[in-house]
């Protein structure tokens, strides 16, 4: 996201590709506007938490009329950076590393994981999802200066380790899916995603706190 923008708040921010998703489906079906209602119904986000979040950047709908799709998307697309394409990098090529590859993120946005990255010689050279595998070793040598975000999806014992050759490298964000908690600078920022927590959180709430 551009920091020269309006100062938007974390937890606003957190929810501005949400909202890009789905007003990028409104687009694509030919809708001019929406109500901060149906938009709250589509994303699960309460109307007056959206009213607020689009008020940030001086939406401000109109009573009986809504908000203008088309305004609110080209908004978000120069805020989320998607008029430029994001090229990342990913580490580890393992069931889900592989999986990611073949998924690539631009079907729904403009990011690419752009190189691969593992030590598994049978791997290295090799080409999963039309990305190319390098070895782990040349990381340093060939990483494009450009790309500051890294996706992590090594054994967590190997995390830390290549947690820091990462940001030495340059890399100012890691998307972490090992279980590994990670120590970074201040001036890195670490998004941590433990599937099997979420998994066994969700399964805790629905026995916990029914519905
Ligand atoms: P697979 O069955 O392909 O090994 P997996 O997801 O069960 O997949 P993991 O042991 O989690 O395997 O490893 C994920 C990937 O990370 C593998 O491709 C492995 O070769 C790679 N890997 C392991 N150690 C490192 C390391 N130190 N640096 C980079 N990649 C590594």
């Amino acid at each position: 996201m551009k920091s020269d923008q309006v100062k938007i708040p974390q937890a606003t921010a957190k929810r501005l590709p949400l909202y890009y998703r789905f007003l990028e489906n409104l687009h694509a079906s030919g809708k001019q506007r929406v109500s901060s209602t149906e938009l709250s119904e589509a994303v699960k986000v309460d109307s007056a938490t959206i009213r607020r979040d689009f008020s940030y950047f001086g939406a401000l709908g109109k009573k009986g009329y809504g908000y203008n799709v088309n305004y609110l998307l080209s908004f978000f697309r120069e805020t989320l950076d998607q008029n430029e394409l994001t090229k990342v990098i990913l580490v580890g090529v393992g069931n889900l590393g592989t999986a990611f590859l073949h998924y690539n993120f631009s079907k729904n946005n403009n990011t690419q994981i752009e190189m691969a990255f593992d030590v598994d010689e049978s791997k290295i050279g090799t080409e999963v999802g039309g990305v190319k595998i390098y070895n782990l070793d040349d990381f340093e040598n060939i990483l494009d200066p450009e790309v500051t975000v890294a996706i992590l999806t090594v054994p967590s014992q190997a995390a830390q380790k290549i947690a820091d050759r990462l940001v030495d490298a340059g890399i100012k964000g890691i998307l972490n899916f090992t279980p590994a908690r990670l120590s970074v600078p201040d001036s890195v920022r670490v998004h941590h995603i433990d599937l099997s927590v979420e998994l066994q959180a969700l399964v805790y709430f629905l026995k916990h706190y029914p519905l």
